[in-house]
């Protein structure tokens, strides 16, 4: 697995106070922007252009692994 490295990234690391904005799934790894980013927000454009929608869950996983885990413990693959 290679390690995510995109434009995104390097606008983050140009403006770190926008990674606020930022959402990381911890399984994953997975980035996206965050449902509350504001469409009156000056970097709201280029975030969206560089990622995609990510909505975490309380445990902090996307979907995708939300519904892996749920798979899992549903059955009771321990
Ligand atoms: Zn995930």
């Amino acid at each position: 697995m290679t390690t995510q490295r995109n434009d995104g990234l390097l606008y983050l690391d140009m403006y770190p106070g926008l990674r606020k904005w930022i959402n990381q799934c911890v399984t994953c790894q997975r980035l996206g922007y965050r449902l509350e980013l504001a469409d009156e927000h000056v970097a709201a454009h280029n975030l969206r252009s560089c990622f995609a929608e990510l909505a975490l869950n309380d445990q902090g996983l996307c979907d995708q692994c939300a519904a892996a885990f749920e798979a899992r413990t549903q059955t009771g693959d321990a």
